[in-house]
Formats: C-alpha cells, structure tokens, sequence
C-alpha cells in the first residue's frame, strides 16, 4: 500500500522565480502518473523532492499519510530509475540486480537473493544476460536492468526520470509498452517524468501537465485531449497542434479568418460578451468535403480554402492554410509558442485530412470543419470557456 500526497509543494533556488510553485496532487495506491510539460517546467525538481534529492521549500510531502520532508532518502523506499540507468559497469548483469540487497541493515540470504534475481530477470526477459556486463548490453537491455534492481527491492514507489530519452525510436515504444505491462502487473504507484507526448498519452492513468512550476491540469490522457482546461494544455498536447483562430460572434456564427462557421449554442454562449475569443480545434476536425458523409455536413462548415502546401503520411495527409491574422492575436500565439518551447506560430491551419483525398498543395480546395468538438478560449485569460 502506497499514497503519495503533494500539498502546495514549493522549490525555489536561491530567491529567483520558484522552480516549483504551490503543486498539489493526490496519487492512489497503484496509479500511474505522469509529470509533463515543456523543458524548465519543474517536473525532474518535483521528482527529486519526492525521492528527498532536493529539499522542499515549502508544502508537505505524505507517503501513506505521514509527512515525509525531513526523512532521508533511503528511509522513503522509493526506487528511481534514471536515464543514465546508473549501472556498475564492472559488475555482472545478475550482481547488478542483486546489488540493492547486499546493502543496508535487512541484508537478504543469498538463496532469497537468487530467488529475487531470477523472478525479476524472467519478467524482464533478461534470464539469458545475467553473466553479462553492461558494456555488452544494448541501450534496451541496460534499461531493463536498471528497472530489475528497482522491482528487487520491493519499493513502497516507482520513480521515473525520462528512463527511455537515451534510446532510439524503436527502442523507446517496445519499452514503453513493457513499462506499461509491468507496471500494471506490479501495481506499484508510479511517477514517470517525460517530455515526451506519446509516452505521457499511453502510459498513465492521470497525466499531470506542468508550466513554468505550476500546474495546469491533472487528468487522464482522454479528459487532456478532449477537455483541456487552457490554451496551454490545448496547445502541448497533440501532434500536430490543436489550432487557434480568432473569432467573434454574430449572426448566430462565429466569424473567422477562414469564413463564418457553424457552431453549436454552447459554444456561442461560452463566446457571449467577449469581443474576440479564440477558436479552439483540432487537425482531424477538419476533412475534405468531398469526402464528408451528407448526413454529417450540418453539424459543421464547408469552406473555399488555398491550401499552401500539403504532406502525405501514407494513413493520412496534413495539409496547410495560411490565414490572415491581427497583430494582437498574434502576439498572442507568440506567446503560447514560447511557452511551449516551440517556434513562433504562423498563422496558419494545419488540417488532417484522408489519404484517399486528392487535395494537394497549392490548391483552392473545398473542406469541411467539424463544429461540435470546438472549443472557445478566452483572450485574455487562455481559459477554455466551453
Ligand atoms: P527538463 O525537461 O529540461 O529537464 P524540467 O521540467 O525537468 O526540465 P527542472 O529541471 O525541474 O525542469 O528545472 C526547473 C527550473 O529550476 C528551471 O528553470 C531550472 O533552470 C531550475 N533549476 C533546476 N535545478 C536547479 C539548481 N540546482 N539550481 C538552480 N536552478 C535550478
């Protein structure tokens, strides 16, 4: 049984701006979380207070309801699996994993050693490797290593710093897939730091998404994608981005840069009083209009667009629309860019459409934009009003 509770958790280095900034969050016993957001965001500080390798400044810390800020690291019985896999290098794959429980006063027999060894290295597919030294591993390998001297040791947690970042493409996702699989066989509470979407989207129940030390939402990978709370969160999570336009109301529609568009009630009413808000949507809620059901049509717009340029991806195709955009609004999404730790953004629609559409770049081509999966942000605030 293990909760881990944050309340109003804060890191400051030296007197400049907190690196962590008031974050509170609830873990169950058995859950995943992930911590992410763009670089500098505080997600590795807020890890390393969890493990006691940084102090907290202020706020409590609780492992299953007792306050743990002053308790020494290898006094929380939590186990970290880092990038860099820390492994010894002169010492076998088996004498690796065995090592933790050399240490320590509750040193183990070395028949309960083995037996330890052997069940971790068999759940790790690393039963034929455990004569072998790291320096004979792959990247992969050394990995899973580094997670069987943390699952020997009967952690009370699992704490991950971006464990994959150091592996190839391939690599990562095999891993993340038996991250996943383990941790849920295991249920070990975990917190997993990433910058990387994909493994924040697959492998936690709750994702946490972090900026400049703060908090902007905790929730699982779906609520994210389909209900995020701000402009911040639209924008970071998603590939490509969710896109923003300017839009103000009238005559029952929301007027864009890319025409007059359908919406439902909802989103007018979330619009209502605001001059200009931001019109939230995804690439995929876009399509080819000769390709969109007749059926379906009335739940969005159809519009005459010139798309700039497009991209074949085999299962789909993005294609690109510039847009003429005000100076406020654009500064606007500067700002959201830099936040993101991106480019500035132009001004421009990234639209997903069918493979088997025949719009190519530098066409004026008719597409269609699905009104029902909008979403309204407020100017000035980035709040999601919808
Ligand atoms: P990344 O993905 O780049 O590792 P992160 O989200 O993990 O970033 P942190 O490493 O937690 O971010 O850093 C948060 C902020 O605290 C950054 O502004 C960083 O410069 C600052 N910071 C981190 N460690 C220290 C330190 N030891 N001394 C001073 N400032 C620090």
């Amino acid at each position: 049984m293990s909760t881990i509770t944050l309340k109003n958790i804060v890191k400051k280095y030296g007197d400049g701006f907190p690196a962590v900034n008031g974050v509170s969050i609830d873990i169950a016993d058995g859950e995943f979380i992930i911590l992410v957001g763009p670089s500098g965001c505080g997600k590795s500080t807020l890890l390393r207070m969890v493990v006691g390798l940084e102090d907290i400044t202020s706020g409590d810390l609780l492992i299953d309801g007792e306050r743990v800020n002053e308790v020494a690291p290898r006094d929380r019985n939590l186990a970290m699996v880092f990038q860099n896999y820390a492994l010894y290098p002169h010492l076998t794959v088996y004498e690796n994993i065995a090592f933790p429980m050399r240490l320590g006063k509750n040193k183990l027999s070395e028949d309960e050693i083995d037996d330890k060894v052997r069940l971790a290295s068999a759940m790790l597919d690393l039963d034929e490797h455990l004569e072998r030294k790291p320096g004979n591993l792959s990247g992969g390998q050394r990995q899973r290593v580094a997670m069987g001297r943390a699952i020997v040791r009967d952690a009370d947690a699992f704490l991950f710093d971006e464990p994959l970042s150091n592996l190839d493409a391939k690599l990562r996702g095999q891993m993340r897939t038996q991250i996943a699989q383990l941790q849920r066989r295991l249920g070990i509470t975990s917190i997993y730091v990433t910058h990387d979407q994909t493994e924040a989207m697959t492998l936690g129940d709750r994702v946490a998404v972090l900026k400049k030390g703060e908090l902007q939402q905790i929730a699982s990978p779906r609520e994210l994608y389909e209900q995020p709370t701000n402009l911040f969160v639209a924008g970071f999570i998603g590939a490509p981005s969710m896109n923003f336009l300017p839009a103000r109301v009238e005559g029952g529609r929301m007027q864009t840069p890319l025409g007059a568009l359908e919406v439902p009630q909802r989103l007018l009413d979330a619009a209502e009083g605001k001059d200009v808000v931001l019109l939230g949507m995804r690439p995929e809620h876009f399509e080819d209009a000769k390709l969109v059901d007749e059926a379906i049509k009335p739940h969005g717009t159809t519009f005459s667009a010139r798309v700039s340029h497009s991209e074949w991806l085999g299962n789909e195709q993005y294609g690109y629309i510039e847009y003429e955009s005000d100076a406020k609004v654009k500064d606007l999404l500067d700002e959201l860019a830099r936040d993101l730790d991106g480019d500035e953004m132009e001004p421009q629609i990234v639209a997903s459409f069918d493979a088997a559409s025949r719009i190519r770049g530098g066409d004026d081509a008719e597409l269609w934009v699905d009104g029902r999966r909008m979403h309204v942000f407020d100017v000035e605030t980035g709040e999601n009003l919808t």
